[in-house]
């Protein structure tokens, strides 16, 4: 099990709060990934689409996930859960000190995320009311936050 932290980073010229549409637990805002399989190392050819309102029951019904997916390879399944809260609106303060601002976090069973795809519905405020112009630098860094498997972490 693997969670991973999308963060995004911009240069926001007179613009604040970054964040999607309905805030950083928006239950509509789609995020887009390919997805690399961890056993067989294949990327999914297509993105996938995961959102907060989407979920599925797993075949053992014991929980509900954001999504299954059958790896196209080797045939083996993996999950995509989605844990909000962990978000937080980009500031152009975090944009000044070059800072990374959390979006939502992942946790990964079987899949590791990769590619993130920019996709519509973000919303941003304007500190001031003619000019303003906004700069995606480094929209996506997913990173790895902990991992365990026998016993052993990194991260
Ligand atoms: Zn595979």
């Amino acid at each position: 099990m693997v969670k991973f932290l999308l963060q995004i980073a911009a240069d926001l010229e007179n613009l604040t709060n970054l964040q999607p549409q309905e805030g950083c637990n928006d239950p509509n805002f789609s995020y887009l990934f390919k997805l690399k399989c961890e056993r067989c190392g294949e990327l999914s050819q297509r993105e996938t689409c995961v959102s907060l309102n989407e979920t599925v029951p797993l075949p053992s019904g014991k929980a509900t996930v954001n999504l299954v997916q059958k790896c196209k390879f080797c045939g083996r399944d993996g999950t995509l859960t989605m844990m909000p809260g962990h978000g937080k609106p980009l500031t152009q303060e975090m944009c000044e000190e070059r800072k990374f601002s959390p979006l939502m976090m992942f946790e990964c069973r079987g899949y590791e995320p990769v590619d993130y795809v920019f996709a519509g519905g973000w919303k941003v405020e304007s500190l001031r009311s003619l000019s303003f112009s906004i700069k995606i630098l480094r929209l996506v860094h997913l990173m790895s936050i902990s991992y365990s498997r026998g016993g052993n972490c990194r991260k």
